[in-house]
C-alpha cells in the first residue's frame, strides 16, 4: 500500500526584493518592490508534493510568532499535513532574503532561526511519521547531524531516501551511503565533487564517484539545459521543456516535488523525471516560491 512522503527540512518566510539588476559587491541599488512569501527548501518541496495531490507530511520547526503560523497555514493550503511541525520559543522562524532581477536570476541569503533547532531528539519524537511513509526527502537547511541521523533511521526502517544537498557543502561517505537518490543542482555538484567545470565527462565521473560511495542514483538539475540522470545501468541527459522563464525561484524544489511524487506513484525514474521537468517548467514562468508551484491538474494538462 502506498503511504506517502515525509519531508524533513526547513520552513522560511521569504522576503523577496525585485530589482532591475542584481547588485555587485559594495553597490547600493533601489529595489522595485518587496513582498513576504512562504518558502524554505523543505516547505517548498512539501508544498510541491501536496499541490500534486500526493500524501505528504512535513517534519520541521518554526518559532512561536506570526511568521510560523503563516507558514503552517500556507502548507496546509497546499495539502501538506503539518502535524509534525514543532514550535519552539527558543528561536524565531527562519527567514530568507531573496533578490530577483527582471531575467529571473536570483541571490538568496538564509537566516536559519528555528530550522537550526531541529534535533535528533525531535526526529525520534516524530519517528512514527518516518515509519508511516514510503519516501523520506531531506535538504541541508537543518543541522547536518539531524540530516545524517534521519537518513540512517529511514534506511533502517526500509524507506527510500532522497537528498537535495542544498545549500552546497561537501558530504562524507557516512552520509552518502544512506542516500538512495541524490539530487544536486550544478553548483551543489561542483562543490560536492570539487569540479571546476560541468560537462558530460565530469557529470559522469561525479555520478560514478557518488555511486561508489553508496548512492543509488544521481540526478543533476541543469537549469534551462534540463537534467542529467545516472544509476548503475544508464546515464541520460533529459533536455528541459522550452518556456520563457520569468523567476527561477523554487525551480529546483518544484523539480524535486514533481520527481518524488511521480516516483512514489510509478517507481519509474524516467516517468518521474518527465513529470518533474513539466512541474519545474511551469514554476519558472511564474513569480514566487510556493505560489509558483503547479497543481496536479496543471501538470496533467501538459502531460496529455
Ligand atoms: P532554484 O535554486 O532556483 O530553485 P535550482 O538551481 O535548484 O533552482 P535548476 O537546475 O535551475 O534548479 O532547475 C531545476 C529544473 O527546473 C531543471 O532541471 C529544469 O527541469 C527546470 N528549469 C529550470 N530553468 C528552466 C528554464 N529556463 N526553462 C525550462 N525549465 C527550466
Amino acid at each position: 500500500m502506498v503511504q506517502g512522503i515525509a519531508v524533513v527540512g526547513s520552513l522560511n518566510m521569504d522576503i523577496v526584493v525585485t530589482v532591475d539588476k542584481l547588485p555587485a559587491e559594495g553597490e547600493t541599488l533601489h529595489g522595485r518592490g518587496m513582498s513576504e512569501v512562504p518558502g524554505g527548501k523543505g516547505a517548498n518541496q512539501a508544498a510541491a508534493i501536496g499541490k500534486l495531490q500526493t500524501p505528504v507530511r512535513m517534519i520541521g520547526k518554526v518559532g512561536t510568532e506570526g511568521n510560523g503560523t503563516a507558514l503552517l497555514r500556507s502548507l496546509e493550503d497546499a495539502g501538506v499535513d503539518t502535524s509534525a511541525v514543532m514550535k519552539t520559543p527558543r528561536a524565531p522562524t527562519g527567514i530568507a532574503v531573496v533578490t530577483v532581477d527582471g531575467d529571473g536570476h536570483n541571490h538568496i541569503i538564509v537566516v536559519p532561526g528555528a530550522n537550526g533547532e531541529l534535533s535528533k531528539e525531535d526526529i525520534d519524537f516524530q519517528r512514527h511519521v518516518i515509519e508511516q511513509c514510503d519516501i523520506v526527502i531531506l535538504q541541508l537547511e537543518v543541522p547536518l547531524e539531524t540530516v545524517a541521523y534521519t537518513l540512517r533511521l529511514a534506511k533502517e526502517l526500509g524507506k527510500t531516501t532522497v537528498l537535495n544537498p542544498a545549500p552546497a557543502r561537501k558530504l562524507d561517505e557516512d552520509i552518502l551511503r544512506y542516500v538512495d537518490i541524490l539530487i544536486p543542482n550544478e553548483h551543489e555538484l561542483q562543490v560536492m565533487a570539487k569540479l571546476d567545470r560541468i560537462d558530460k565527462q565530469t557529470l559522469e565521473q561525479a555520478a560514478r564517484q557518488f555511486m561508489e560511495h553508496g548512492v543509488g542514483a544521481v540526478i543533476v538539475t541543469l537549469g534551462e539545459e534540463g537534467c542529467f540522470y545516472a544509476d548503475c545501468d544508464r546515464m541520460v541527459l533529459y533536455p528541459a521543456r522550452k518556456v520563457k522563464a520569468t523567476d527561477t525561484t523554487a525551480a529546483g524544489d518544484s523539480f524535486i516535488g514533481g520527481f518524488v511524487a511521480g516516483y512514489l506513484a510509478s517507481r519509474d525514474a524516467d516517468a518521474a523525471i518527465r513529470q518533474a521537468q513539466i512541474a519545474a517548467a511551469i514554476t519558472v514562468t511564474r513569480h514566487g516560491a510556493q505560489s509558483s508551484l503547479p497543481t496536479r491538474q496543471e501538470v496533467e494538462a501538459v502531460q496529455t
